[in-house]
């Protein structure tokens, strides 16, 4: 139940009832990566786009920090102290000092290892939930803040829309298009890919003859995203991980075949893969082409979807 609204966010201050945050998954509508840093992470220059794909976290008050879920990777992923959820409550927790008490609930959609940023996607939502259900009253900033630690992409899930996510991906800056909804189709793929290996491929792949170039923003995709015309997007998607992927999964061309001969506008790996997304031109174009996707077999699943979408958001 709602006690009290912010004066100047439409984030609701402290809830005494169960907390339910809706949270999408993301795609990349340009992913530039810059050579491997000191310090672990490559140098990105990305477009993060927020979809109609959502996991749920429901927060209730508890005497102890507990997890379960249904859907997506129930059974294969560890609902202990290693997964994103529980990190997440733990380290607000900690920078709120207040006790990590609280029964989480997880239904998950967005599939697990898919290059659409699940974990990160849970912990922007687990962020919120808590924050709500302890009233500890941070500003999306401060809890972006605390995401950062916990992984690149949970600023960007905390924010939603279209955004520009330069550094190692945590560094977000909306996207200011006139509003247009642009319609996807997710080619869901049987197994996950691991972030770090499609990442290692990439450095083997570019080797020592590679000269890195500074990365350059991505200044197509914004004139493409301004004009809102499908093709003209569509020839302006690209992610340097997409050849890791493909060399890692190489039935990814088929996907990708696939989806072209069904007429899609434009299709890429999402981010690390191993799923692939479609560009339609409108909403009926995209359930044709998510049924023809379906038919052929080459994927787990064929699902329309929508974007932008929002942030993690309490619903
Ligand atoms: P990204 O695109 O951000 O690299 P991804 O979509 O490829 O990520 P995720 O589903 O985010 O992959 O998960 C990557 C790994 O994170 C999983 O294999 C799992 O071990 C770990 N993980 C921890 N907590 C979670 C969670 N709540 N949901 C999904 N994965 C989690």
């Amino acid at each position: 139940m709602t006690e009290a609204w912010g004066p100047d966010d439409d984030k609701p201050r402290r809830y005494s009832g169960p907390v339910r945050v809706r949270v999408p998954a993301k795609i990349n509508l340009h992913l530039g990566v810059g050579p491997l840093r000191e310090d672990g992470f490559h140098e990105l220059n990305t477009v993060y786009h927020a979809i109609s794909l959502f996991d749920e976290l429901t927060a209730r008050a508890g005497d102890t920090l507990t997890l379960t879920m249904e859907g997506e990777g129930t059974g294969e992923l560890a609902l202990d102290e290693s997964n994103l959820i529980i990190r997440a409550a733990r380290a607000l927790a900690q920078r709120a000092r207040v006790p990590a008490y609280a029964r989480l609930h997880l239904r998950k959609s967005i599939p697990l290892a898919g290059g659409l940023a699940g974990g990160s996607a849970d912990a922007a939502a687990a962020l919120l939930a808590c924050d709500l259900l302890w009233g500890t009253g941070y500003t999306k900033e401060e809890l972006a803040e605390i995401g950062a630690e916990l992984g690149s992409d949970v600023p960007f899930l905390l924010h939603g829309g279209t955004a520009l996510g330069t550094g190692h991906g945590e560094a977000v800056s909306p996207i200011l298009a006139r509003p247009t909804t642009w319609h996807w189709v997710v080619a869901v793929a049987d197994g996950g890919l691991s972030t770090p290996e499609v990442y290692r491929e990439l450095d083997r792949l570019r080797d020592s003859s590679w000269a890195p170039e500074p990365l350059e923003s991505p200044g197509e995709l914004m004139t493409a995203l301004r004009q809102r015309k499908p093709a003209v997007l569509g020839a302006a998607l690209a992610n340097d991980l997409q050849p890791a992927a493909l060399s890692l999964r190489p039935a990814l061309a088929e996907v990708l075949k696939a989806g072209y001969d069904a007429g899609a506008v434009a299709g890429i790996v999402s981010g690390s893969g191993p799923t692939c997304v479609f560009l339609a031109n409108d909403a009926a174009h995209a359930e044709k082409l998510a049924a023809e996707l379906e038919t052929t077999g080459v994927c787990r699943a064929a699902v329309p979807a929508r974007g932008p979408m929002p942030g993690a958001r309490a619903v």
